[in-house]
């Protein structure tokens, strides 16, 4: 018998469970460009991924394991390559882990099925939870708010607790963390800098050739691409950045891409990272403060943990449109060419930097990108295909519930308790954006919340967290 464990490009762990299985003789590598053609992926989330792929691949043949790969010239299909890998191999059984996106296991079921092999699935190592509590906890509470879930997470895994009270006699510090940048300036530590080795100079080149009309320079390419220099970026957060990422997490700056965000997520969400390590070096770190810290906590095990529960839980958020939104995008969203003029100043900042980085902080994504989708009626299938191709961080578990769920509103209140929606007057806070409050408040952004609210007055209403600002809108109607 000759046993294969098929390694996914989301699951580059240097502790996959395979490496340690005796009886697998072989690992599969598949570089599938159908994967990146059906939508234009930007080219640092491709150099990523085959980059990350290919290093893993090199470290496994370093300690004597066999490896064989599909590559990406081949321009096989992702079961197609699979496929062909088992029959050249004379392969018998095929074992992978869970694929965090839905419909993987079932394709590669059915083609162990179909080409007489045994299988093996090992449990999804991308998450702290395991698949199954996450779904009960989901099947039991039924409105399951972010909240609820956060701490049956904090007691379920004992961070941040002080035996069954939470550390400090409380939950959350979100009332601490809503800070603007301070007006005389705050040093920002720089992103540690990274070279490329040759493996990755090669995927550039491939990347470049390949698919050259992709967003994003392949040359510019600027993230970890193996678990020891991910280790080093969180290292260096921990270090440096995460004593004020608490106070600062919904702030903006023109000027500044990454402000005291961890930048984790690309690595996280392959698997160079794992979610217990990046806890263990963020509450293990003297000296900070516990709002920063407590913070940081809520994103990694609650929010990225409750997404992908909602994304298993509620099937239906992929193709909601709670406004019945139909706007299509335009090209210049992908391409950034013939920006219209008049685009507020904070969406055009931000998505110049998304088509150079293929990344936006949170807040810059909610409330400057998300935000404007939203109240100028895109469709919000249409706005998913646009973070999916240009996100270095995305994946469908994490796109659904954050752009259909948390950011366009799609589902009418299952991730948001309301609409995350304002005019320029809260960006302006938090972010400068304008020469003054006055400019905020006269321009296209705020123009658009308040349109936005006159339009959808009637399912609006329906949320009475909503209730506040339709009255303000009905005033300023003079109603
Ligand atoms: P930090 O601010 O440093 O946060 C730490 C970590 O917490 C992140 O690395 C991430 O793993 C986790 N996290 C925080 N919030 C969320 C959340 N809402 N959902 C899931 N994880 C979270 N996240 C992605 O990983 N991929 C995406 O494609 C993605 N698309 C988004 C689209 C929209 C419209 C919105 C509103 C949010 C999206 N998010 C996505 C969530 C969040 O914005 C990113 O995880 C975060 O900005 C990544 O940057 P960071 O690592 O610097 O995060």
């Amino acid at each position: 018998l000759v046993k294969a464990a098929l390694i996914l490009g989301t699951q580059q762990f240097d502790a996959h469970p395979a490496f340690d299985d005796d009886d697998i003789d072989v690992f599969f590598f598949v570089e599938s460009p159908a994967v990146f053609e059906r939508r234009p992926h930007h080219a640092h989330k491709m150099v990523l991924i085959l980059s990350a792929m290919r290093h893993t691949a090199a470290a496994l043949e370093a300690t004597g394991r066999r490896v064989e790969r599909m590559p990406l010239a081949e321009g096989r299909g992702f079961a197609d390559g699979v496929r062909q890998l088992v029959r050249t191999h004379g392969i018998d059984g095929l074992a992978w882990m869970s694929a965090t996106d839905r419909g993987v296991d079932a394709r590669l079921r059915r083609l162990c099925e179909e080409e007489g092999l045994r299988s093996r699935v090992y449990p999804d190592a991308l998450f702290l939870t395991p698949a199954a509590e996450l779904d009960d906890w989901f099947a039991g509470h039924p409105s399951a708010r972010m909240e609820d879930f956060y701490r049956w997470q904090r007691r379920r895994t004992g961070v941040l607790m002080d035996g069954a009270k939470p550390a400090a006699g409380r939950w959350n510090f979100d009332a601490d963390n809503r800070e603007p940048l301070p007006k005389g300036g705050i040093d920002i530590p720089p992103l540690p800098p990274l070279e490329h080795d040759d493996i990755t100079r090669e995927v550039i080149s491939e990347i470049a050739e390949r698919f050259p009309d992709h967003p994003g320079d392949p040359a510019r390419f600027w993230l970890p691409v193996t678990p020891d220099e991910a280790r080093g970026w969180l290292a260096d957060f921990v270090a440096r950045r995460l004593a004020q990422f608490g106070p600062y997490e919904d702030a903006m700056a023109a000027d500044e891409p990454f402000l005291f965000h961890s930048i984790l997520s690309p690595a996280l969400n392959i698997g160079l990272l794992t979610v217990d390590e990046v806890i263990e070096a963020a509450t293990d770190a003297e000296g900070v403060p516990l709002n920063s810290l407590e913070g940081f906590v809520r994103q990694v095990i609650g929010w990225r943990e409750y997404m992908r529960g909602a994304y298993r839980a509620w099937p239906h958020l992929r193709d909601a449109n709670h406004f019945a939104l139909r706007r299509e995008l335009d090209s210049w969203w992908y391409d950034g060419v013939g920006i219209p003029e008049d685009l507020p100043v904070p969406v055009r900042t931000v998505l110049e930097r998304v088509l150079a980085t293929g990344y936006a902080h949170h807040i810059e994504r909610l409330m400057v990108l998300g935000n404007w989708f939203l109240l100028q009626g895109y469709a919000p299938r249409a706005v998913f295909e646009w973070f999916s191709a240009l996100f270095v961080d995305a994946y469908e578990w994490v796109m659904v519930p954050n752009v259909q769920g948390m950011s366009q509103y799609a589902d009418g209140g299952g991730v948001a308790t309301k609409p995350y929606i304002s005019g320029g007057a809260y960006l302006q806070r938090m972010g400068s954006w304008w020469p003054t409050q006055k400019a905020a408040r006269e321009s296209t952004f705020t123009t658009a919340y308040w349109d936005f609210l006159e339009a959808h007055e009637e399912r609006l209403r329906e949320n009475h967290r909503m209730a506040v600002p339709l009255a303000q809108m009905r005033k300023r109607h003079g109603e």
